[in-house]
């Protein structure tokens, strides 16, 4: 049996790779998608982490997607929390695709760190998911789903990983940020968004959701403005079967 672990380096997911070399799994690979779309800083905690696994011995690979601004222009609109085509476009079809060749007999396990404590979408994942339609009939398994945050840190703390106070940096701006993560965006970071908005006449957030138009006008209110609900979470929830942000 081989295992595919699906992993964007966030906590969760290098949690996860640090777990499976407790418990002494064979065989496995850490596959991380470039999105083309990560914070400027994020490649340096790609790095660090895939130099760790590698010396454990696990497999690392990357994949990459289209990219973010490609997706954008060619579909003329960004995804939203409500549309997001995203995972598909830039994480699902391209792990496919990539798995197809890695593993054409569809033995592998997949693994994705989810866990129940993450966030009330997620409370009731269950252990293993069989035939997994969006891992080409291959069983998914999600071995800390029950493990609590607190479980999940003395693992990471163990192996000296920086623990993040936010989700896995892969796409940033992701499309269900919030405050914090507007907060984060460095200046190059913010153009980058911008200049997709110019081209397209349109803008990433939706003005409804955020009281604000535009990029700039996300961030003038992340740092100004009034409390707008979920958008406050302090670890927000990417929906899908792609293990986005974890
Ligand atoms: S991390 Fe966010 S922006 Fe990137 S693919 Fe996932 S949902 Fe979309």
């Amino acid at each position: 049996m081989s295992y595919v672990i699906s992993t964007s380096y966030g906590n969760d997911s290098m949690a996860l790779a640090l777990w499976a070399h407790e418990q002494g799994l064979e065989d496995v690979t850490c596959v991380y998608i470039d999105t083309g779309w990560a914070a400027s800083s994020w490649p340096l905690r790609v790095n660090k982490c895939e130099d760790m696994l590698k010396e454990l011995g696990i497999n690392v690979a990357r994949i990459h997607s289209g990219g973010m601004a490609e997706m954008v222009l060619d579909r003329k609109g960004f995804p939203s929390n409500q549309h997001q085509f995203c995972t598909a476009f830039l994480k699902g079809i391209p792990f496919l695709d990539w798995i197809e060749d890695f593993d054409p007999v569809r033995s592998a396990m997949v693994m994705i760190g989810k866990r129940r404590a993450e966030s009330e979408d997620r409370k009731d994942i269950p252990e293993f998911i069989f035939n997994s339609e969006y891992h080409g009939g291959r069983t998914l398994w999600h071995p800390l789903y029950m493990h609590t945050k607190t479980e999940r840190n003395v693992i990471l703390n163990k192996y000296g990983v920086e623990i993040l106070s936010h989700r896995s940096d892969e796409c940033h701006p992701c499309v269900n940020a919030n405050r914090p993560d507007f907060l984060r965006l460095t200046p190059g970071e913010i153009e980058r968004v911008n200049d997709l908005e110019v081209e397209i006449a349109r803008p990433m957030f939706r003005p409804k959701r955020f009281g604000a138009m535009g990029i700039h006008g996300v961030v003038a209110w992340a740092k100004d403005g009034r409390k707008r609900g979920s958008i406050e979470d302090e670890e927000h929830a990417c929906a899908g079967f792609f293990g986005c942000g974890l």
